[in-house]
């Protein structure tokens, strides 16, 4: 508390005294950590975070009756979305409601619910007016029920102008600390409530499994039990214990399920997953929130094994509903209705698509141009061709939503609530959270961290950019806009430039992203390289102490994010080489959204600090990184592969990758999952198991004493993984199954200590279900290992 309160009158007084660059300069200044929780053992935070809620109240008696009171119209106005384009006129920041639109959506229609935002972030004005309208016109209504808003929060509140950014989930991912994740989404959920918004399509808790997919940066990695936890925390920072609180929001877990695998790498096109393969990877993050309490489901806009996902009823309700007890609803992807006839092509017109998502198990559609939805979906249940049951099913979990959001309470948007909007103290949350997320990957002869009297080249496409720093879906749908990014956030050369002084700071842009004028916003590849001033870059490097060059991505998401070499773009390839050409030492910094192929340069380069998309604190974060005043402590949450067409994962096959077999095409990843450096060292030492031979439903407790062996304070992660050393279904090399995150004072020594169970040694088998065998197990810490038998 103490601290908390210490930051508070620091940032105030910033605040009071100096220009926005000094401001974030004297918050990076204080190395103090806002989330000072201990991560001892990521299980115990984990059963914290997946305990349902308890709420004080049982809406069940409200929602029948009101049911028993609706019209058929009444009903699927309830199961339709609409986008905001459907009841304003204008774009951008001149948006107003068109009282016409209005009155045709919710008077007409009676439409429940609507989405987005038109084409940019608004101001929290802007969303209490429009929000307080649809409101006040829905609270007039017959049955006065209240309209459900939702919005992609993804990293904050991103379109409620000024919000606070944190990094993108993947940077989340490789803090593995997740009482920081239920930190910022506390905050994200404060914001976006304070805008009267009471519901985020967020998190994405589809795994990153396919380093091509243009959403990967919008995952956890490729890890089922790190996404689980991450994804578990965001949803309580997101829901806390009561969603009527309006400190909270309502979550949206997405896209259920199967996503994220796209074969040939494209957005929306076909995976191909065996069930069991599901239930083991694709699954345990979505089960993990549910059982926490997560109120709604986004449906995976693409297919598995043939079946679009919003035709998938094995998926949708009996996997859903049946298996996993959710009792909230489910919201179709932007258009995917239509998307049976116009892409599938398993329904012959949008009225047999409308049969077939809604029998499935679609509860509402996100349509959301038209009124296509309800018009067909009125006809079919009046032609019997689905039944009233299913409607009043579908109904029945919405109005629970609204009622458990206290809604039909408090419609409108509140003045209180615009209070928990833009603390100074979120901003150093993510701080702490870009900070942790920075991996260093390489760090040859300790060149980092570099001395603040050097002189320093910044150089290198992701050097100058809010845009490369943030990703897609900030301000805007591509992250594209950057007349929108606050004035007082610091890109990475600025952050240098107020670190070191302006005089020991050389800055050319070298080579930059651009993003063509006028490119349509499916076309793709929309980003391309072009080469600035590259000479004089290699000038100037030829005069300095040391280059940092920063290398990367622009923004992206979705389909235009597409691409079809993971490999860096030439141009930068080559300008790396330039630079690395004049002898001196180069830090490259890697500000991307998935690993992109850098081999060329990698083994000649003495020092690579991977950013991911940090967001506002970034370029702070990078600079304390790059000149020691934090100690980096992120670790990989994937393997970071060194060929494009070499992407095996952490938890292959042991086969997989022997030399023996695979002479010519050993495996080699150019960073390992779970790869972190620090400025300090550690040693792992004295791992114990309480038996080596335990019974089928027995347990085993392991510890391992971790100590700072070198001259800094840092932070660690310790990742526990397993390896069944025999099975009927042929095992993985190891799994992560349990991990800590704990800091060590130099020479500090502590013990951690993780209770494995039997769900920890148990596959789904070829039946996909549970099971577990007996044999010997190997558990491995750091360098430490140990063998136990199951009997
Ligand atoms: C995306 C979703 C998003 C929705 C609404 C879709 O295109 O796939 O993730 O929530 O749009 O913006």
């Amino acid at each position: 508390m103490k601290v908390t309160a210490l930051l508070l009158n620091i940032a105030l007084l910033a605040a009071t005294f100096c220009t926005p660059l000094q401001q974030s300069f004297a918050q990076t200044a204080n190395n103090r950590d806002l989330v000072t929780r201990e991560i001892a053992d990521s299980d115990a935070f984990f059963k914290e975070m997946t305990k349902k809620p308890r709420p004080a109240r049982d809406n069940t008696a409200r929602v029948e009756a009101l049911l028993k009171r609706m019209t058929l119209e009444e009903k699927v106005g309830q199961m339709t979305q609409l986008t905001m384009g459907m009841f304003v006129s204008g774009t951008n920041q001149d948006v107003k409601v068109d009282e016409a639109k209005l009155d045709k959506a919710i008077n007409k229609y009676g439409v429940g619910s609507f989405l987005n935002v038109s084409e940019q972030a608004l101001t929290v004005d802007k969303w209490h007016e429009l929000i307080g309208r649809i409101q006040e016109v829905s609270m007039k209504t017959r049955l006065k029920i209240p309209n459900i808003y939702g919005i992609d929060s993804i990293h904050g509140a991103n379109y409620v102008q000024g919000a606070t950014l944190f990094p993108q989930e993947i940077g989340m991912a490789a803090t593995w600390n997740p009482a920081l994740m239920q930190r910022g989404a506390e905050i994200t959920a404060m914001e976006t409530r304070a805008a009267g918004i009471p519901w985020s399509f967020s998190p994405v808790l589809d795994i990153g499994r396919q380093p091509l997919w243009a959403r990967f940066w919008e995952t956890f990695g490729e890890d089922p039990y790190l996404a689980s936890v991450m994804g578990a925390s965001f949803v309580r920072g997101l829901e806390g214990q009561d969603i009527a609180d309006e400190k909270h929001v309502a979550a949206s877990l997405k896209h259920y399920m199967g996503y994220s695998l796209p074969l040939n790498g494209r957005d929306r096109t076909p995976a191909l997953i065996p069930e069991n393969y599901l239930r083991e990877y694709v699954m345990p993050p979505f089960a993990a929130a549910i059982k926490g309490g997560a109120h709604t489901v986004m449906i995976n806009s693409a297919e598995i094994n043939g079946i679009p996902g919003h035709a998938n009823k094995k998926i949708l309700t009996d996997m859903l509903h049946g298996e996993m007890k959710f009792d909230g609803f489910a919201v179709s992807d932007w258009e995917d209705i239509k998307k049976l006839v116009t892409f599938w092509k398993v329904a012959k017109d949008e009225k047999e698509a409308t049969k077939m998502a809604v029998m499935a198990g679609i509860d509402m559609s996100m349509v959301p141009l038209d009124y296509s939805f309800a018009d067909l979906l009125i006809e079919l249940v009046k032609e019997k061709q689905v039944p009233m049951t299913r409607i009043d099913e579908a109904v029945r979990r919405i109005l629970k939503v609204k009622y458990d959001l206290g809604l039909f309470e408090n419609p409108m948007p509140s003045a209180a609530a615009r209070g928990n909007f833009g603390r100074p103290e979120y901003a150093q949350v993510s701080l702490q959270a870009a900070r942790e997320s920075l991996t260093l990957l390489k760090n040859n002869n300790n060149l980092l961290p570099l001395s603040k009297n050097k002189k320093v080249l910044v150089t290198g496409p992701t050097s100058d950019s809010l845009i490369s720093l943030n990703n897609g879906w900030t301000w805007v749908w591509q992250g594209s806009e950057a007349s929108l990014y606050p004035k007082d956030k610091m890109t990475i050369r600025q952050a240098i430039e107020a670190k070191v002084g302006r005089k020991n700071v050389e800055f050319v842009q070298g080579t930059s992203i651009a993003r063509p004028a006028n490119s349509p916003s499916n076309s793709t590849p929309t980003d391309v390289d072009v080469e600035v001033d590259v000479k004089r870059a290699v000038d100037k490097a030829k005069d300095s102490d040391v280059v940092v060059l920063c290398l990367g991505e622009g923004s992206y998401t979705e389909t235009p994010g597409n691409i079809t070499d993971l490999t860096l773009s030439e141009t930068q390839l080559k300008f790396a080489e330039a630079i690395m050409a004049t002898g001196k030492p180069v830090v490259v910094v890697l500000v991307e959204g998935r690993p992109r192929g850098i081999s060329r340069i990698a083994d000649n380069v003495p020092a690579i600090l991977m950013a991911y998309n940090p967001s506002s604190e970034g370029g702070a974060a990078i600079a304390d990184v790059l000149f020691g005043d934090y100690n980096p402590n992120g670790k990989l949450p994937f393997t970071y592969p060194r060929n494009p067409n070499n992407l095996i994962l952490y938890d292959h096959k042991l086969f997989e990758t022997e030399e023996t077999t695979f002479g010519n095409a050993a495996n080699k990843p150019q960073f390992e999952f779970g790869t972190g450096l620090s400025y300090t060292t550690y040693a792992y030492s004295n791992l114990k198991m309480s038996q080596t031979s335990i019974p089928m439903n027995g347990e085993i407790t392991v510890s391992v004493d971790v100590k700072n062996t070198g001259a800094r304070a840092g932070k660690e992660t310790v990742i526990l993984y397993l390896r069944d050393e025999v099975a009927t279904l042929s095992p993985a090399g190891k799994r992560v199954k349990r991990f800590a995150k704990i800091s060590l004072e130099p020479g500090q020594t502590k013990t951690l200590t993780f209770k494995l169970t039997s769900e920890d040694f148990s596959f789904i088998n070829t039946d996909n279900k549970p099971t577990v065998e007996p044999g010997d197990f190997t558990v491995m810490i750091g360098d430490q290992s140990g063998k136990f038998t199951l009997q």
